[in-house]
């Protein structure tokens, strides 16, 4: 199982940034040692000073592919689920700066929090979802202000990489990202229906 990450997918966020808005979908990996264990809290790692929280919609690949054409992308799935691509925000700015690879501030242990539950879905269905950090709203989007669409995004990555059964595709964050600190708790919705409760340790 492959998690499959994509980097600045709304304007809003890519603004805040300071970043343009990319021609095709950026992607990166996560390997399935950085999902969080179920129930478990998170853990702030001790090389980061600046774990920042950003809420994304995940989707679940349901049958293997390879170069899908983007008008059948929704055969292949029909679940949404909801999590966290917890970054070191501190590490990524000096792998930007340095034009290095970012495993470190993305792919690290715990770093991927998917929340338990998936939805079912039709492939034209618009989805709310917002973060809560200490019961204050900090994210609220809707599927619809992606910049690319789960369908494009299946199209782009299946030119490069087969998607199997069970991989993961995170969609990117809205505005609203911040740190986390020992004590908050992070809670994530998708319509009004809470997904996932996270302490930080
Ligand atoms: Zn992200």
């Amino acid at each position: 199982m492959k998690i499959i990450c994509i980097g600045r997918n709304y304007k809003d966020h890519a603004k805040e940034m300071g970043q343009s808005v990319p021609e095709v979908p950026m992607f990166f990996l996560k390997p399935d040692s950085s999902l969080i264990a179920k129930r478990n809290p998170f853990f702030i790692p001790n090389f980061s000073n600046d774990i920042h929280y950003e809420v994304e919609l995940i989707y679940k690949i349901k049958k293997v592919g390879k170069s899908i054409n983007s008008k059948f992308s929704h055969k292949y799935y029909n679940e949404v689920g909801l999590g966290i691509d917890f970054t070191a925000r501190d590490l990524q700015q000096k792998c930007k700066e340095k034009g290095h690879p970012w495993e470190i501030a993305k792919a690290f242990d715990q770093s991927a929090l998917v929340g338990e539950e998936f939805l079912k879905i039709n492939h034209q269905d618009n989805i709310n979802f917002s973060l809560e950090k200490n019961g204050q709203l900090v994210q609220k989007s809707n599927s619809n202000n992606m910049i690319f669409s789960i369908d494009e995004i299946i199209s782009y990555i299946s030119k490069f990489m087969t998607l199997k059964i069970g991989d993961l595709i995170f969609t990117g964050t809205p505005s609203g990202v911040g740190p986390v600190t020992i004590g908050d708790t992070l809670e994530g919705f998708i319509n009004e229906e809470r997904i996932f409760r996270l302490n930080i340790k």
